[in-house]
């Protein structure tokens, strides 16, 4: 299975990537996930990177590319999830293309669909309990802002493909993986 996990931050992408990963054993490839430790281990990436996730901008689109380039070329096989990529149109469109140089299609974009409030509401609560540098309250309604205007056109984008299922992302976190479930059985 090849899929995308879609939605704004804090929608709970994270939390039903792990689950969804086991289940359906497929990798779990997640740029926030490898920016985050590319900041940990200093390198050149991580150190071009922070300053625009400190900000809660987004980082420039070749450079999650190239990332998501080698992350998919050292895959064992093509079953694979992608968390929080593609985030603007032009990195989808780059997606199409590499994933037609590898011959594959996507199978489904999940989109957890989560209001602003209860996002604002988690991402603080986070905060408590992870101490994550772009959780406070003015990055996060940042974030929100670059979501809503340069990534929700995706919504858009693979609605027109017919790969989009949107998932209400409001309910505990077992309600909602059985609602990704009922997609994801209906596909493999
Ligand atoms: P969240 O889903 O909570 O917004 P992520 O862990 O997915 O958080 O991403 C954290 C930050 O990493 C983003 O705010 C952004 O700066 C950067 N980032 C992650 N993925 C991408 C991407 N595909 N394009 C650009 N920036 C990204």
């Amino acid at each position: 299975m090849k899929l995308i996990l879609f939605g704004p931050p804090g929608a709970g992408k994270g939390t039903q990537a792990t689950f969804i990963a086991e289940k359906y054993n497929v990798a779990h490839i997640s740029t926030g996930d490898v920016l985050r430790e590319a900041v940990k281990n200093q390198t050149e990436v991580g150190l071009h990177a922070k300053s625009f996730m400190d900000k809660g901008e987004l980082v420039p689109d070749s450079v999650v590319i190239e990332i998501i380039k080698q992350k998919l070329s050292s895959l064992d096989s093509m079953k694979f999830m992608l968390d929080g990529f593609p985030r603007t149109v032009p990195q989808a469109e780059a997606l199409d293309t590499m994933l037609g140089e590898l011959g594959v299609n996507l199978d489904v974009v999940v989109f957890l669909d989560v209001d602003d409030e209860e996002v604002v509401q988690r991402i603080m609560k986070r905060q408590e309990l992870e101490n994550r540098q772009d959780d406070t309250e003015d990055v996060v309604r940042n974030r929100l802002n670059v979501y809503r205007e340069q990534t929700s056109p995706l919504g858009e984008f693979y609605d027109n493909k017919g790969i989009l299922k949107k998932i209400n992302g409001i309910g505990s976190v077992d309600d909602i993986s059985e609602r990704i479930n009922e997609v994801l059985l209906a596909i493999v």
